[in-house]
């Protein structure tokens, strides 16, 4: 065994060269772990990276859409999360919760995953960090992040127990986080540049008929204020230009979603699309180096539902089976 420490953005860390694994999966969200699972059934070595808890993303979503497969009419995200948890356990699926950092994937064949505390090598990666909320340059949102402004339902939704709240969004993810939202506060304005609300039927009668919820259709936030934290914001009328002061204590912006990537700051040759926000594969999964391979929202795909994350990871797994007999 060869023991190596290096130094990678000034924290210590460690590598072993035996650590190898067939296929090193990044990422515990629904693709990630539903790739790690049917590799592991496969007989392939996987090591699952996850940075927080297994579908950390899932915990705020009050009902699972498009997911056909549990005896309960709805689903919340939590219990789809347990659900795939115990899948994992069950399958002895091995996990190390660590945040990747950087890859180093072109020179040689074995494949450099480095987090925070290892280095592992891999003969095969598979890309399925998610996605996040960008931030939003709203007058104010500098000085208040973090002081009442959230990117992050499930992280803050808590702390606004009981309080006024607001958030603003223009796509199918805000509304939803909308509903999770009125779980815990007194009163929730939904704003939105729209004019209509960006999800199914369903979940527009929820918000409509909601007693917790005012929608502001075709509004924009115009400043927050307050001495330390967000008391106030402002919204005005796209159509009017009348502008009124809400009071409130907390505000999630979830305006636009990209890819979680910034461990691949320097793999450049990895083909993103135009707005570099998601990664383009081939429909195999493959990205442009070979032998790494991306499902899941980070993917430059059209329906982003954990139903099609499904099948992406089951081609991915496929092609890596073959790859590696290959590699042999
Ligand atoms: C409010 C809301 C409602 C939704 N409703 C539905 C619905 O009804 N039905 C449906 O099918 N889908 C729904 N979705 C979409 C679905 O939740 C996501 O598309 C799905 O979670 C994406 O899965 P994923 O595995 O690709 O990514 P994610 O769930 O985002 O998981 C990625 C994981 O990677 C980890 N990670 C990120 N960076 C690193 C790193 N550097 N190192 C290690 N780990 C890292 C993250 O911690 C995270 O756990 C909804 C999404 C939202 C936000």
């Amino acid at each position: 065994m060869v023991k190596v420490t290096q130094e990678v953005n000034k924290e210590i860390i460690t590598f072993n060269q035996n650590m190898g694994y067939d296929l090193i999966v990044i990422g515990g969200g629904p693709a990630g772990v539903i790739a790690a699972i049917l590799a592991s059934n496969r007989g392939i070595k996987v090591l699952l990276l996850e940075e927080v808890v297994i579908c950390s993303n899932l915990y705020n979503i009050q009902n699972i859409e498009d997911f056909p497969f549990t005896d309960d009419e709805e689903v919340s995200g939590s219990k789809l999360a347990e659900i795939f948890m115990n899948q994992i356990e069950k399958n002895n699926i091995e996990i190390a919760y660590e945040r990747v950092i950087k890859l180093d994937i072109l020179k040689n064949k074995n494949k450099k995953v480095i987090t925070q505390r290892h280095v592992y090598f891999a003969k095969s990666i598979i890309l399925a960090s998610g996605m996040q909320n960008r931030t939003v340059q709203v007058p104010g949102s500098k000085k208040y992040y973090g002081r009442g402004l959230s990117y992050c339902a499930a992280c803050d939704a808590l702390s606004l127990t009981g309080k006024d709240a607001m958030i603003s969004g223009n796509n199918e993810y805000a509304v939803k986080t909308a509903l999770y939202l009125a779980n815990y506060v007194h009163k929730l304005y939904f704003v939105t540049e729209c004019n209509n609300i960006q999800a199914t039927d369903k979940v527009n009668r929820k918000i409509m008929l909601h007693p917790k919820i005012q929608c502001y259709f075709q509004h924009k936030l115009d400043g927050l204020y307050g001495k330390e934290v967000i008391e106030k914001i402002k919204i005005t009328s796209l159509l009017t230009d009348k502008s009124i002061m809400c009071d409130v204590s907390g505000l999630f912006l979830y305006h636009d979603v990209a890819g979680c990537m910034e461990y691949l700051k320097e793999n450049t040759d990895i083909n993103v699309d135009i707005d570099n926000e998601f990664i383009n594969t081939s429909n195999l999964m493959e990205t442009t180096i070979s032998g790494v391979y991306s499902i899941g929202s980070l993917r430059n795909n059209y329906l982003k539902r954990i139903i099609t994350f499904s099948s992406e990871a089951l081609i991915a797994i496929n092609e890596i089976q073959n790859y590696l007999y290959f590699l042999k």
